[in-house]
């Protein structure tokens, strides 16, 4: 039987999310595009190319997984995912993936002929939103050190140590 969604393979997702995010590289903090870092397919077109997993022996789509395990929401059957910054290994579930129509997929890809980020503005480590506070918790509960998550995030020790502590963004 063919697995449509990650969310029904029944896997640890606080685990996966951490798995998946050491393959990150967030050079704009966590508001601008997560680059895939890890395995990638083989190119679609000579600009295209789709980071991909395995999980629990199945083959997905990292921008994909990326949506499903942080989101928790499956892509409605009808619709793509798509990149709404053009960049194919791009895969920052909250900012720059939205499912759409396959044709809206297409028109856009023509349309934008370079690179855009919809939020792409450098990340400021003392101004953090609710995203990245929830971020830095799931990543605590999978056993990441605070420094790991500074690393992987941008965000600086303090803030981090904040939120764990639940000093701050405390209902996020
Ligand atoms: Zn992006």
């Amino acid at each position: 039987m063919r697995v449509r969604s990650l969310l029904d393979l029944g896997v640890d997702l606080e685990k996966l999310k951490a798995k998946l995010l050491l393959k990150v590289e967030m050079p704009n903090g966590p508001d601008g595009c997560w680059l895939w870092k890890g395995h990638a397919g083989k190119r679609v077109t000579r600009r295209l190319s789709y980071g991909r997993i395995i999980v629990a022996g199945k083959q997905f789509y990292v921008h994909i997984a990326m949506y499903e395990v942080f989101k928790k929401k499956r892509i409605p059957k009808n619709l793509v995912l798509r990149h709404q910054c053009n960049t194919s290994l791009c895969c920052n579930p909250f900012n720059c993936l939205k499912p759409g129509s396959q044709k809206r997929n297409v028109k856009d890809a023509v349309d934008s002929g370079s690179h855009w980020s919809p939020r792409g503005d450098t990340h400021h480590s003392a101004s953090i939103n609710a995203e990245t506070a929830r971020l830095i918790r799931s990543l605590a509960a999978a056993g990441n050190t605070r420094l790991a998550i500074a690393f992987i995030l941008g965000v600086s020790l303090g803030i981090i140590s904040k939120v764990i502590r639940g000093l701050t963004w405390r209902e996020a």
